[in-house]
């Protein structure tokens, strides 16, 4: 599936999972979903406030609250993905993938690369086992150099958040 296809997809899901919540279709809402398709068209990561200004140039009274509770609601409808770096940040991002997967982040780049890799699900049930759990869920995310940041190619500026971490 094409990126664009598959972000018209997710717009349909977004759109679904606002209306469960709510049956207001609320302009603010609109907005959101609209603006997540193009992010996933472009598979771009983002922050809140990243969001949350970009929505203000078209509905300025637009509250940061309001931004943030949808963010969290299509998170936990696992439509979006939460990404963590390495400094203890994070990034939302909507996924290529919409089967289980992890993250590789860039310590410098903040670069975000879906992986197919996962804990072996016997060890997982050995850990359950052994602590008396039963484990519901996990994350997982991987942290590296990427390429283009170890042959040195990373623009200036880029490289601020690895030594403030
Ligand atoms: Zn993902
Ligand atoms: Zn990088
Ligand atoms: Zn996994």
């Amino acid at each position: 599936m094409s990126r664009k296809r598959a972000a018209w997809v997710i717009a349909d899901k977004i759109y679904a999972a606002f209306e469960e919540v709510s049956q207001r279709n609320t302009r603010p809402r609109k907005l959101i979903a609209e603006r997540l398709v193009e992010l996933a068209e472009s598979g771009t990561d983002f922050t809140i406030d990243d969001l949350w200004q970009a929505l203000r140039e078209g509905e300025p009274h637009l509250g940061r609250a309001t931004v943030y509770r949808s963010v969290e609601m299509l998170v936990n409808a696992g439509l979006l993905d939460r990404i963590e770096f390495a400094d203890g940040s994070h990034h939302y991002r909507v996924c290529g993938a919409n089967h289980h997967h992890h993250h590789l982040t860039c310590i410098c780049c903040h670069r975000v690369v879906e992986v197919d890799v996962c804990l072996p699900v016997d060890q997982l049930a050995a850990i359950g086992n052994q602590t008396n759990f039963d484990i519901e869920g996990h994350s997982l995310t991987l942290f590296g150099r990427c390429g283009e940041c170890r042959s040195g190619k990373m623009l200036p500026g880029t490289s601020e958040q690895e030594t403030s971490a």
